[in-house]
């Protein structure tokens, strides 16, 4: 996923200045910043939930930015995870799996249920199939929410902290799913303030404030070592 010179605003204000940006395949690259910055405008742009002002987002070569490209297609190849999980709360787990599957990607119900049972168990929620959202731990929820996301066999996963909205006893077991699918091979881009997966998972770290990249590269060099007074000040404040 490569993104050039993007530029968003909203009215007179732009959230977006200019951003310059890529993802390689099996690449995991964390965005950080303080509140404010732009992260959740840039992941939005990239499955365009939200219509960029300028500039190209290409995904594996095709330009989404086209009024031509099917939107629909670009959003089933690109899985979004949010701080809020979103999911349907009068459908039970597998019916919040099954539903995209069968309407975007018009699978039957037995392949849908069968993705389902396979990205549940993947999560570690098999046992759970039938329990309503309302049953579950924020945690659990928002392992189904990637459940859900993964079943619909994206080739890239957006996440937008998705750890932020849970209990602090809750999060590890989120961390942990999204560290084993980093470890499969799942091309992810990562929106959080959890530093020490940053560190850990991360392939590239990228440090926006006020709309722009301020720096990135490697995270032992920018959270170890950092270049920029504004990517050190940030860090003072979360680590
Ligand atoms: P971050 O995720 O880094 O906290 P956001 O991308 O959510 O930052 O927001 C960046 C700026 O864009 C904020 O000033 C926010 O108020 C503004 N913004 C985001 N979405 C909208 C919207 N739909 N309409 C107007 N302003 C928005
Ligand atoms: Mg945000």
């Amino acid at each position: 996923m490569e993104v050039r010179d993007l530029h968003k605003s909203f009215g007179d204000n732009e959230v977006l200045k200019g951003i310059d940006f890529h993802v390689n395949q099996g690449e995991v690259v964390c965005v950080i910043g303080p509140s404010g910055s732009g992260k959740s405008t840039l992941l939005r742009c990239v499955n365009r939930l939200e219509e960029p002002t300028s500039g190209l987002i290409r995904v594996e070569g095709v330009d989404i930015t086209d009024p031509e490209t099917d939107l629909d297609a670009v959003r089933t190849r690109i899985g979004m995870v949010f701080q809020q999980f979103n999911l349907f709360p009068h459908l039970n787990v597998l019916q919040n799996l099954t539903l995209a599957q069968r309407r975007a990607k018009k699978r039957g119900k037995a392949e849908a249920e069968e993705t389902a049972m396979k990205n549940l168990a993947k999560v570690g929620l098999a046992d759970r199939a039938k329990a309503f959202p309302a049953q579950l731990s924020g945690g659990q929820q928002q392992r189904v929410a990637i459940a859900r996301a993964l079943s619909m066999d994206p080739d890239m996963m957006l996440f937008d902290e998705p750890t932020s909205a849970l209990d602090p006893e809750l999060v590890g077991d989120v961390l942990e799913v999204m560290r084993q699918l980093a470890e499969e091979g799942m091309t992810m881009m990562v929106v959080t303030h959890e530093m020490g997966f940053a560190r850990e998972v991360g392939d590239r770290v990228v440090f926006m404030d006020g709309g722009v990249v301020v720096e990135q590269g490697n995270p032992v060099d920018v959270l170890g070592n950092p270049r920029h007074e504004r990517t050190r000040s940030f860090l003072s404040k979360v680590l």
